[in-house]
């Protein structure tokens, strides 16, 4: 990454990031880091392509591909962050190992996640929070913070919304964040 990049500047992941918004504002304010979106479909990750041509950003890039396969994409510790916003939350038990804050992508995103790194989740849907908090504990990993309803707390400085945070909370929903890191990190 850093040869396309140009650069070896600390690399952030948005897993899911649909059209695209918050990664490319995220981009946008900070020049000094890369960004890679990650999403499944093409459908949606054509007006990530639209917004970045339009911005010209050279930090940031996106693949067209299914979070399972991270590992082929990322070496060990190169991420230094992950974004998950809005994840599918796959609401029937017997489909729980798709939700992306399951377990198995815990532990699969700690293979590629710098030590110091960290994951960021949000949702608006609170039972797939609850899980995700529980998934988080099973797989290793330290909560650091989480609300569960981000724009009344601390938490919201900063916050850039998604196209599903503000669809979801201009109907009146309450967003909820977490942050986790692997254990015995600082
Ligand atoms: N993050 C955006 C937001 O907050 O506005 C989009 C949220 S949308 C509910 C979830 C997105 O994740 C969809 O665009 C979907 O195609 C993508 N997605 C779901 N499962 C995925 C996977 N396994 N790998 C990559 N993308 C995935």
């Amino acid at each position: 990454w850093s040869e396309l990049f140009g650069n070896s500047y600390p690399l952030s992941v948005e897993i899911g990031m649909g059209k695209g918004k918050f990664i490319t504002s995220l981009a946008k304010q900070h020049l000094e880091r890369n960004y890679i979106g990650i999403e499944k479909f093409s459908s949606a990750l054509i007006y990530g392509l639209r917004k970045q041509e339009e911005l010209a950003l050279l930090n940031l890039f996106f693949l067209r591909e299914d979070a399972e396969n991270l590992t082929e994409f990322f070496a060990e510790g190169e991420v230094e962050q992950i974004y998950l916003n809005f994840s599918d939350p796959w609401p029937k038990e017997r489909h729980a190992k798709r939700r992306l804050t399951s377990k198995k992508y815990f532990e699969r995103d700690a293979q590629v996640l710098a030590p110091n790194g960290r994951l960021e989740f949000k949702t608006d849907n609170r039972s797939l929070f609850e899980f995700s908090l529980k998934e988080a504990e099973l797989a290793g990993w330290d909560v650091v913070n989480y609300t569960f309803d981000l724009h009344h707390s601390k938490m919201a400085e900063g916050n850039i919304m998604t196209e599903y945070e503000e669809k979801f909370s201009a109907e009146g929903n309450p967003i909820c964040k977490m942050v986790a890191r692997q254990k015995g990190n600082t």
